[in-house]
């Protein structure tokens, strides 16, 4: 669900396709529902929690409605044995109808959007009396592209939802909405009446729809510490430290923001990880697009975290270019992991999306985070405006020459409402007109480039991400003479011409099979000895291997605790050693050493022995 307007006037019309006929004689029950593209401690039904709290809060609604937030997964069982999206819909809807609501609230994103809308259709068959209310991002940039719901919010929906209710279901008793003035024409602010949009004027329904004022941050209450959402049911929290971001990256929904931070009060942040400590949640992941915009408050935050919540793991985005040395100190006193935006790393590609970079200040930032050791990872967009295949692999090369954890490759996706979106055709870019809205072709990269964009972005994931192979990558690419992104486009074919071992991998990527760590080290081995051998470097092997047997038990042994024994040509001592990451240098000087080893989770932390 969006933000919403809390104060301002507007000038819109509320009306509705059919009036409302339900009896005012129960309390009203309204549902607060979502789709979540997957089931995992990240994906949880926050939006929704913070309108259902903000309708059990607010002074118009407060005590007069029965509010319940119902969240479904794209990966639910009973959804996933569902072959078609209708029947997935309908299965949604009856759930939903079985509480009989009066009215349902949809917290709308790109990846639930059309699902939603047929959600909403099945349930006003099912149920005709039933208010359908949309928001979210997707509905923010586009109120009125939704036939499937009666209402849209534009903005914030924390004040629009409960004003909407409110006047959609009044407290006198002796009213029924005929004889109210219901439909009528009272301004709600950023509310949209899709039946009635037509009567709106242009300039308010054009490409500058009239949105919701933000609420102030101090004003919303808190889905966490009133009791609507609890974070233990997912095993994670999403933390909302701020709204709205200083930039205007074309891409982005934020691009037609208002520029603008606002953050949380500390007191109720620090209420908040009170709780998660409270309840023991192991991972939060915190959403604040530019966590280091302010880095005084920044670093005051990371003293609260490392107070209140030691041992908790945290997820940040940050800006690179305001990291400084006692930045990554204070990231370093947690555990934690830091995503960072560099989308490309060709200022010019990046100017036509309105961003900036100075690649000699992001290496230098980078490098305080890995002197302090902080785990990081970057993000990379391919076909962006003025972008190339062989531009996007040269960013490939500068991301993973400064040690990333991982490096997550993205398409571009041209989201309706974005400044990107009025600028794409002068581009001459071509995209998807559904969700997710993918860029099919520019004039720079056709759609072959994007495909094999599309490739390496799948190759980077099996086998640097999933693989974990930060530790050990630079060094064995370092022998092969071969770029980042040449290695990623070997490996992608390599796949591809492993057949039903590929279908093999696929599986293994989609389901995620417990021995799946197992198979990935399997695959990065087969691969490098296949590289090593063609350019005679065989004698090297036994140490590469070592390397990435040590190095790969070790990351496991940390991520989920799993021991290992391997067997290994040299002593594990001077695999870990730094000799090691010049591995002609190490195999000329140093001697084997045939053992087994163990990686186990000792007192001190992780640790091996020789058994
Ligand atoms: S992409 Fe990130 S930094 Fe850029 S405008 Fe959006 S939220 Fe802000």
């Amino acid at each position: 669900m969006g933000r919403q307007d809390c104060k301002q006037e507007q000038k819109l019309n509320i009306g509705r396709r059919s009036p409302c006929r339900l009896p005012l004689t129960r309390m009203k029950r309204i549902i607060c529902t979502t789709l979540l593209v997957e089931t995992s401690p990240q994906a949880m039904p926050l939006g929704a929690a913070c309108i259902a709290s903000a309708i059990k809060s607010s002074p118009k609604t407060a005590g007069h409605f029965s509010v319940e937030l119902r969240d479904f997964s794209l990966e639910d069982d009973a959804l996933r044995s569902l072959a078609t999206e209708a029947e997935k819909a309908n299965s949604i809807a009856h759930a939903l109808v079985a509480n009989t609501p009066d009215a349902v609230c949809f917290s709308v994103y790109v990846w639930n959007h059309l699902l939603l809308e047929a959600v909403s259709h099945a349930l006003k068959k099912m149920l005709p009396h039933v208010v359908c209310i949309a928001g979210g991002p997707e509905v923010t940039a586009n109120p009125l592209a939704f036939q499937e719901f009666d209402y849209t919010i534009a903005g914030q929906g924390e004040g629009a939802v409960p004003a909407l209710l409110a006047e959609l279901f009044p407290q006198d008793s002796a009213a029924t909405p005929e004889h109210s003035n219901f439909p009528h024409h009272k301004p709600i602010a950023g509310v949209y009446a899709i039946a009635s949009r037509e009567a709106a004027s242009p300039q308010d329904h054009g490409n500058s729809p009239c949105r919701a004022l933000p609420c102030l941050p101090d004003e919303l209450s808190s889905p966490y510490l009133d009791g609507t959402l609890d974070p233990a049911r997912y095993g994670g929290a999403l933390w909302e430290l701020a709204r709205g971001c200083p930039f205007k990256c074309s891409y982005c929904y934020e691009s037609k923001g208002e520029q603008k931070i606002a953050y949380f009060p500390m007191e109720r942040l620090e209420k908040e990880i009170a709780l998660f400590a409270e309840k023991k949640i192991p991972q939060v992941f915190v959403l604040d697009p530019t966590y280091n915009a302010n880095k005084q408050r920044a670093v005051q935050m990371l003293k609260t975290i490392a107070r209140k919540a030691p041992g908790m793991f945290f997820y940040f985005e940050a800006r690179a270019e305001f990291i400084d040395r006692e930045l990554a100190h204070a990231f370093a006193t947690i555990p934690c992991a830091l995503q960072i935006g560099l989308q490309s790393a060709d200022p010019a590609v990046l100017k036509n999306v309105h961003r900036t970079l100075d690649k000699k200040l992001f290496a230098r930032n980078i490098g305080y985070l890995n002197d302090a050791g902080v785990t990081f990872g970057f993000d990379l967009i391919y076909g962006l405006p003025g972008d190339t295949y062989a531009g996007f692999c040269k960013s490939i090369d500068f991301a993973l020459s400064l040690y990333p954890n991982n490096l997550e490759l993205f398409c571009l996706s041209v989201l309706p409402g974005t400044t990107l979106h009025d600028d794409a055709p002068a581009f001459g870019m071509e995209w998807e007109e559904k969700p997710p809205y993918h860029v099919l072709r520019t004039p720079q990269f056709s759609p072959d480039d994007l495909a094999r964009a599309e490739k390496l972005s799948q190759a980077v994931n099996f086998f640097y991400n999933d693989g974990r192979a930060v530790p050990w990558f630079n060094a064995i690419l370092f022998p092969l003479h071969r770029r980042a992104s040449q290695f990623f486009e070997d490996f992608a074919a390599f796949q591809q011409n492993a057949g039903s071992k590929k279908k093999h991998i696929e599986k293994i990527q989609t389901h995620g099979e417990p021995n799946s760590s197992v198979a990935t080290e399997q695959q990065q081995l087969e691969f490098i000895r296949a590289q090593y051998k063609a350019r005679r470097l065989e004698n090297l092997l036994p140490a590469v291997e070592d390397i990435v047997r040590m190095n790969n038990a070790l990351s496991q042994c940390t991520a989920d605790g799993t021991e290992s024994t391997i067997n290994m040509h040299y002593h594990p001592d001077d695999i870990m050693s730094e000799y090691a990451t010049d591995i002609r240098f190490f195999v000329q000087n140093c001697g084997k050493q045939t053992c087994r080893v163990r990686v186990f989770s000792g007192k001190n932390g992780i640790d091996w022995r020789l058994v």
